[in-house]
This record gives structure tokens, sequence and C-alpha cells, in this order.
């Protein structure tokens, strides 16, 4: 059986439907995959935490993906409550029975304290079922458990024996009972059931080899990582969701199926029991990629933000959200090294020979000319000689050859005759000459790359040279690429009057590739809010950043930056620079995009400007900046002062030339160029041969 592409942890509630703002004790939903941890998401009711549970199991399975989606209560009884309650030893049967006669309402109003009640009057009135925290009084529903009867139920499931702290499903009020809340999710359960039928198991009810697994766990299981979340402010449901999603993701696909692999039983088990250990080393085990949702934010009042404050803030509020994982050397270049890595062993670990010739002490040689008597015997690369060489004496030696003791020197093979039985040589010997020193080139213990560092071929010689086989490394950025507008096509189509073919997504995924992200095609949007909300919903599934393009002002059709601002993380940064309109920055779910203006020649100066160095900081890589030459202009212009400017410019014959027009719309000439002019903030004056900033494209 494969592993799980993405883990799905519920805290479920009973109780009526909570507020706007995020709050303890409502349902919380935390996604992970072994790539992303998701922020957790706060729902306001049940059901719409059942919609989004719908949708987002749909997405994942359309995608070919397997998810494990798990819920904080039991989803069985003890043995026998179903037979007695359905006439069927089911506990799918109950599923159906409760789903069958529990009412919710989008408030949260619900009927699960009457539906045990009658549960209870079934069996005489004085259990299983207890608990009623409500005004009225209720037939059938103790207040306490005075007077109570199991009816010969077991109080728990055998799974749960020897368990402290876990609460019977029986008890339906007071702080910290689960039982209400199992009556309000099995009837969820059931109808996730039904909606994706044969796609769809439950663990360990039945065999789990589906796209989607249920199962129940228990978030108590990583008590001291919750501790330490709530500890720096964390809400607990969320930090509970938000770690246990990625515990259970971070786990290897064969450890987890390991944990999984325990025989089908009707009462259901709670997955992880035995292995907290486990769990909260990988809740703790790397720091969460989360942005902070204000990363974006700009100050206030501020009309026009110049360019190095806009970069400034950037550098300041982005970091690594690319998952870190171990990749062989020869599988990790263009791969970013994500921490420091030291030489196990010296380059090259003993002294060597670094020609073909002979070899003896330095100290033993007389005055010139010299002659030496050759001992029998060499020693090449990886086959040392065995002995010594004693002084007065010589060896051949061959080009990386170990030296043998007694020999610190070497003389090359054609400054040097022999008959065999002794060598002999004339003019200057240096000590030491043509050999090299142990850990000359790397010493055991040093630094050999840092974090950050794009593995380069050459890279993967030095790494091997030191004895190194695996590497941390941040997993490829994957970013995506969305164009938005009503008037694009695709080039190729039949475009209809006032249609264009969309110029910016070949352009920005050709541009990403050439960066060596792992470029994502997200296609395009219509001009319609909810379309493009479904497709960042969906985007930021697949992508770890998202560039869109269009849409990004405040005007009726900006749509990308209206949505954004509904998400709460928009920020329009209005930007003093030419070309390029506001920048609409903002965070989907946690995942960051950069809502370029749809103008190719401003969406690629913003990309080549901002997102390119955000990018970078994202992956691992560090903040880049541009290498820009001074070189002569071979044109003139004058310039305001008040915001910086960028022309599409080339240098030919060691002077820098722009395009004929600075037209926004004039694709040619990004096309021409093979680089940015960049023109300071304040005004400039630009005459023949006066030097100007030239930045190649290839600089970025
Ligand atoms: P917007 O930022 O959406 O107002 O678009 C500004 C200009 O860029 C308009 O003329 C759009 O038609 C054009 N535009 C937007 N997206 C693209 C695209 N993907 N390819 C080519 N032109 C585009
Ligand atoms: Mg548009």
């Amino acid at each position: 059986m494969s592993g799980f592409d993405t883990v799905i942890v519920a805290d479920w509630a009973s109780g009526k439907s909570s507020g706007p703002s995020p709050r303890k004790d409502a349902i919380w939903i935390g996604v992970a995959s072994a790539r992303k941890l998701e922020p957790p998401l706060y729902f306001r009711s049940r059901i719409a935490a059942e919609a989004w549970l719908q949708e987002r199991l749909t997405g994942e399975v359309a995608r070919g993906h397997r998810v494990l989606a798990s819920f904080d209560f039991p989803f069985a009884y003890p043995r026998g409550f179903a037979a007695k309650v359905t006439g069927q030893d089911d506990p799918f049967a109950l599923w159906a029975w409760l789903a069958a006669r529990i009412t919710d309402t989008q408030a949260g109003e619900n009927n699960r304290f009457d539906v045990a009640a009658d549960i209870n009057r079934s069996f005489g009135g004085n259990g299983p079922f207890w608990g009623n925290p409500l005004k009225r009084e209720i037939a059938g529903l103790a207040r306490t458990k005075a007077d109570y009867d199991l009816y010969g139920l077991p109080e728990k499931r055998t799974c749960e024996e020897g368990i402290s702290g876990l609460f019977t499903c029986w008890q339906l009020a007071g702080a910290g009972a689960v039982g209400a809340q199992v009556l309000m999710g099995l009837p969820m359960l059931h109808r996730l059931r039904v909606h994706f039928g044969s796609a769809i198991s439950t663990w360990p009810l039945e065999t789990a080899d589906t796209p989607i697994v249920l199962a129940e766990i228990w978030p108590s299981l990583i008590g001291p990582a919750v501790k330490e979340a709530e500890g720096r402010g964390e809400i607990r449901d969320a930090a509970q969701v938000r770690l246990l999603a990625k515990a259970l993701a971070s786990m290897p696909a064969g450890e987890l199926a390991g944990m999984m692999d325990i025989p089908h039983t009707p009462e259901g088990a709670i997955l992880g029991v035995g292995h907290e250990e486990r769990l909260c080393v990988g809740a703790t085990a790397f720091d969460a990629p989360v942005l902070a949702d204000d990363c974006f934010a700009l100050p206030a009042g501020v009309a026009w933000t110049p360019v190095d404050e806009a970069l400034a803030m950037l550098r300041a509020r982005l970091k690594p959200i690319a998952s870190v994982r171990d990749c062989g050397v020869g599988d990790a270049a263009a791969l970013i090294l994500a921490q420091d890595v030291r030489a196990p062993r010296s380059n090259p670990p003993e002294p060597n020979t670094a020609v073909d010739g002979y070899g003896f002490a330095f100290a033993s040689l007389g005055a010139p000319p010299h002659e030496l008597p050759l001992l029998a015997g060499r020693a090449a690369a990886g086959v040392p000689f065995k002995g010594a060489v004693p002084a007065g004496c010589a060896l051949r030696v061959l080009t990386g050859a170990a030296l043998p003791s007694g020999v610190d020197t070497v003389v090359l093979e054609e400054d040097v005759n022999t008959d065999g039985a002794r060598i002999a040589f004339n003019g200057p010997v240096k000590a030491l000459g043509n050999t090299r020193k142990a850990g000359e080139d790397v010493a055991a213990g040093d630094t050999v790359l840092k974090a950050g560092r794009k593995i380069t071929p050459a890279d993967a010689a030095l790494l091997s040279a030191v004895g190194l086989r695996d590497l941390p490394v941040f997993a490829r950025l994957r970013v995506g690429v969305l164009s938005t507008g009503d008037e694009l096509v695709e080039a190729g189509a039949q475009a209809k009057a006032g249609q264009i073919f969309d110029a910016n997504r070949p352009m920005l995924l050709a541009q990403l590739a050439q960066w060596e992200f792992e470029a994502v095609d997200l296609g395009r949007a219509p001009d319609d809010r909810a379309v493009l909300r479904r497709m960042l919903d969906q985007g930021v599934q697949a992508c770890d950043a998202i560039l869109t393009s269009g849409g990004a002002s405040a005007g009726d059709e900006d749509h990308m930056s209206a949505l954004l601002a509904d998400s709460g993380s928009l920020a329009l940064w209005r930007i003093a620079l030419k070309p390029g309109r506001p920048l609409a920055l903002g965070l989907w779910h946690g995942t960051p995009i950069f809502g370029l203006p749809g103008n190719p020649v401003a969406a690629l100066v913003c990309t080549l400007i901002f997102a390119r160095p955000a990018l970078n900081l994202l992956s691992g890589a560090g903040w880049s900046e541009p290498q820009g030459f001074m070189v002569p202009a071979a044109f003139e212009k004058r310039k305001k002062p008040g915001r910086r400017e960028f022309l599409r410019a080339r240098i030919r014959e060691g002077r820098v030339e722009t395009f004929k027009s600075e037209g926004s719309g004039r694709i040619s000439g990004l096309s021409w160029a093979e680089g940015l002019v960049e023109l300071p903030d304040g005004a400039a004056e630009v005459k023949q041969g006066t030097l100007v900033r030239y930045i190649p494209f290839t600089s970025f």
C-alpha cells in the first residue's frame, strides 16, 4: 500500500456555530503533506466544515492523491451497542441510523441530546448516555451519573482500556466530554462514506487501501508539543490539528503503514496510541514553514513606496517555506542545501604524489648531483607501498599514490636517469616538491558548503571527495503561474474580436523553469471572482507560491486584488517604479501570491525585480541581488525624480542601447532586449557616453 499524499486532521465540535473570529472549542482542520504544512483552518459551523471536507477530498482524489482524513472522536461504540440500537452488529449501520435522525442547522442548532434520550428510553431510561447540560429537562437523559445503568454494555472500548484522560462516549456533557461530538460526527462520516463510495474506507473497521482513508485520532497523544505551541500563543485546537497533521505527514510511508497495521475490529481504534513519543518528535521536528499573515503589510499612509524599501520589506518578512529532505549527492544538482555541511574526511586524506616519479626523504639528500639506490617495488594510486623507505633510498611512485613512510619529496620521472637499480638527477630539488599535503584542499571537519547553496556539478565532486553521500536539501520550490482576464485565449486558438493571446503565462513559466524552480501551469482564469477563487484554492494545494498576472489594480475588473483583500491578507503595493502598476501581494491559505500587472512588460519587470529575490528566499537559497554593470549609454534620456525606471536594453559595441519605444505593451521590445537599464529614483539626465547601470537578464 502506498503512503498518503495529504493528511487532514479535524477537531470536531458538537455545539452551536461560532463567531467569525477564530477561537478555541470550535471546529479546526489541519492539513499537511510531506511537502507542505498549511495553516490550520477555522470553521464557524459543522455544515461549512463538511462542505470544505467534501470539496477538498474531491480535489485530492481528482489529482490521484491518497488522503488520510482523521477526526478526534470515536468511530464506534463499545461492543454490543450498534446491535442493540440497529439490530445489526455493524458500526456503519449505526452511522446510517444516526445520520437519519440527527438534525443540524447553519447556526448549529441540533437535536443530539434528544436522540440520545430516545436511545436511552429504548434501553430502559437510565443509560447508557448521561449528561444533559441544557436548561430544559429531557426525559430519559439524566443531568448526572446518578441512577445510572449501562444495561450490560462495557464502559469503554477495548482500545481505550489503560489510556488515562480519555472520556467515555456515554458522557455527553462536562468539560472535555466527547460523547456529544460522536453523535454529531458519525452522521457526517456516513455522508462522506456515501458520497465517496468505493474511494473511501475506514481504518481499522475495513481494509484501508482506498484513495481516502478515515481514521480516528486523539490530539492528547501529542500533548507536550501542543502545550509548547500554546505557550507561544497559538489557540490550542489550532495547534492540535496543525501539529498532528504535521506529525503524521512527516512520517515515512512505511512507518505510518506499520502504525496502521492492526487487525480489523468493529470497535475501532485510535491511530497512534503507543506511538506518542514518535508523534511528538514529528510534531516538533522541523519549524513550521508558515508565513505570518501580515508579511506583506506596508506602512500606512505612504503613497508610493520606493523600490529599495519594498525590497527590504520582502527580505525581512519572507523565509524559506520549502520542506527539507535528504537527497543523494548525485541527484542534488540545482537543489538548495538546507544546512551547512562539514567534511567527514580530508581531501586528500593522506599526503600523496602529484606526479609520476621517484620519492625519497629530502633531508637525506647530499649535495647535487644526486645518486640514490632504488628500492624494489613501487607505490601507486590505491596500491600503497608496504614498508618504509630508508634514508638515502628512492622508490618509484605514481600520481595519486600515498607517500610511503620515509618519503616526503618527489622528483619528476622526466628529470631522472635510471638503470633499474639506481636513480641519478641533478639540479635544485624543493623540500616536499611534487607532493600534496593531507587536507591541503579540505581538512576533515571544515564546512565545505553553506546552507542556501545551489548545488553545482562541481559541488557534487567536492562533496563526494570528502565522503558525503546524502545531503539535507530543500524540496524544489513549486511556483504556479495563473493568467487572469476575460480577453485572454490560448495562443493558436480561435481569437474573437476583442480577444488577445495569453502571452504572460508562457513567459513566466519559461522564466521560472530557467531559474530551476518547479513551474506549475495553473491555466487562465476569467474575470469571475468565484472561478478565480476556486482556481486559487486548487493552486495552493500544488504550489508553494503563485504568480498571477492581470487584475492586480483596484478597478472593477481587478478581481485578483479584490480576492486577496477578501482573504484579509492583501497588500496593494504601490511602488515608485516604471513600468509596473500596483503589485498585489497576499497570502492565500498561507501561500504567497504575487499579483503581477497584466502588461507583459510590467509583469516581467516586476517578476525580475520583486518575485525573483522573494522566490529565492522562499526556496531556501537566500535573498538574491542581480549583478549590474556601469556601461556607457548609446541613448539620451531625461528623467524626473520620484520613481525608479527600468528600460529594455542591450549592449552593442561596448555601449548600452535602449528599445526605440518605452510603451509598456510592446512585447517585441522585451524580446529584443537582453537586459534592463536601471535609472535611479532621483532625477537623471543621460547623454551619449554617460555611465548607466545595465543588468543582463541572466543576472537575475
Ligand atoms: P490588467 O492588469 O488586467 O488590467 O491588464 C493590463 C493589460 O495587460 C491589458 O491590456 C491586458 O489585456 C493585458 N494582459 C493581461 N494579461 C495578459 C496576458 N496574460 N498576456 C498578454 N496581455 C495581458
Ligand atoms: Mg484584466
